[in-house]
C-alpha cells in the first residue's frame, strides 16, 4: 500500500474522540484522499476561527465547490489558501444545478457543498442534492462545524432535552401568529430564525400569543465581536430591545416551554376572547374584535364570520 494512501485508510477509520490520547490522532497535516462523493461542508457562522481543519482540507482537494454566493465564497477561499474552483448553486437554479451537480458526481466527481455560512440545508440549499444523491447511490458526506441555532441553543440556558428547530417566522404578522400558535402548550424549546428588522414585532407577537411570561431568549451576533445573548421572561425581552435605537446583525430567537398548567387549557373562542377583552380592558366590541382577530393571526371578518358561526 503507497503511504498516502495508508495515511488516507488511517484517518479514515480513527476517531477522533472517544478515549484516545492526543499521540494517536492522525497527523493534522496528512492529506488523506478524497474519496468520489458529494460533500456537505459546513463552515463559520461570523469567525473565521471556527473553521474546522477537516473542511479546509476538503475544499483543498474536492474538483468544484457549490456555494451560495461565489463571491462570498471566494473571501472564504481567500483567507484558507484554497484554489479550488468554486460555482453558484442557490434557490433560484437549484433544480437545473443540482442534475448537472449529480451527473459530475454519478461519473466519479468529488464535490463539496457550501452555504454562505454554517451547514448546508439548514435554512440554506442542499437537502435536493443529498436526496438525488442518495437515489443515485452516490456517497454523501457530511463535514461537521458550525450551525447557528445550535450554537444559540447550548448557550440560552433553556431545557436541551427536547427542543425543535423550525426554520424562519414568517415575515408577515398573521401568519406568523398562526405558526407562534402551534407551539402554545409546547414541551419542548423551540427555535427560530429571525431577521434584525423583525424581532421587535415578532416579540410583541410572541407576548400576544404565548403569553408575557413565556421564556425567551435572543441570541444576536454568535461568534462575533457583538455576540449578545438576551434572556429573560418575552416582556423583559421585548422591553430591553424597545429601548434601542437600531437592532442589527443575525438573530436566533429560542422559545422556551409552556410553564406547567399553563396554556394548557384550549383557546377561548373568539366569541368569548371578544368578551373578556371587552371586560379587562374597556374596549368597545369592534376594537375587542380587532384585537381578538390579530392575536388568532386572522383578519377582521374572518374572526366576525367565526363568532356568528359560534352564536348558530
Ligand atoms: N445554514 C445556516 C446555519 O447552519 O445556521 C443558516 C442559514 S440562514 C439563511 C441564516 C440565518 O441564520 C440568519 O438570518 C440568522 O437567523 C441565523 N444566523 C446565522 N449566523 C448567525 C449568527 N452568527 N448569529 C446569530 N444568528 C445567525
Amino acid at each position: 500500500m503507497d503511504s498516502s494512501l495508508r495515511a488516507a485508510t488511517s484517518s479514515l477509520s480513527t476517531p477522533l474522540c472517544g478515549r484516545r490520547t492526543s499521540a494517536t490522532l492522525p497527523p493534522m497535516t496528512a492529506e488523506a484522499l478524497l474519496a468520489p462523493g458529494l460533500y456537505l461542508v459546513a463552515t463559520p457562522i461570523g469567525n473565521l476561527e471556527d473553521m474546522t481543519l477537516r473542511a479546509a482540507r476538503v475544499l483543498k482537494q474536492a474538483d468544484l465547490i457549490a456555494c451560495e454566493d461565489t463571491r462570498h465564497t471566494q473571501k472564504l477561499l481567500n483567507h484558507f489558501g484554497i484554489t479550488t474552483r468554486a460555482i453558484s448553486y442557490h434557490e433560484h437554479n437549484e433544480a437545473s444545478r443540482a442534475a448537472e451537480l449529480i451527473e459530475r458526481l454519478a461519473h466519479g466527481a468529488r464535490i463539496a457543498i457550501l452555504s454562505d455560512a454554517g451547514t448546508p440545508g439548514i435554512s440554506d440549499p442542499g437537502f435536493r442534492l443529498v436526496s438525488l444523491a442518495i437515489q443515485r447511490g452516490i456517497t454523501v458526506v457530511s463535514i461537521p462545524g458550525s450551525t447557528a441555532f445550535v450554537t444559540a441553543l447550548v448557550a440560552s440556558g433553556l431545557p436541551l432535552e427536547l427542543f425543535s428547530f423550525r426554520g424562519f417566522l414568517p415575515p408577515k404578522s398573521g401568519a406568523r401568529r398562526r405558526e407562534l400558535e402551534k407551539i402554545r402548550i409546547s414541551s419542548s424549546t423551540e427555535i427560530f430564525y429571525e431577521a434584525p428588522h423583525r424581532i421587535r414585532e415578532t416579540l410583541e407577537d410572541v407576548v400576544e400569543a404565548l403569553g408575557p411570561q413565556r421564556p425567551v431568549v435572543v441570541a444576536r451576533e454568535l461568534t462575533k465581536i457583538h455576540e449578545e445573548f438576551l434572556r429573560g421572561t418575552a416582556e423583559q425581552v421585548l422591553g430591553s430591545l424597545k429601548t434601542r435605537d437600531d437592532i442589527k446583525g443575525e438573530i436566533v430567537l429560542l422559545i422556551g416551554a409552556a410553564m406547567e398548567g399553563e396554556n394548557q387549557s384550549p383557546p377561548l373562542s373568539i366569541r368569548n376572547r371578544v368578551e373578556q377583552i371587552m371586560r379587562e380592558e374597556k374596549l368597545g366590541e369592534k376594537n375587542a374584535l380587532k384585537k381578538a382577530a390579530k392575536e388568532r393571526g386572522i383578519s377582521k371578518s374572518e374572526a366576525y364570520r367565526e363568532m356568528q358561526r359560534k352564536q348558530r
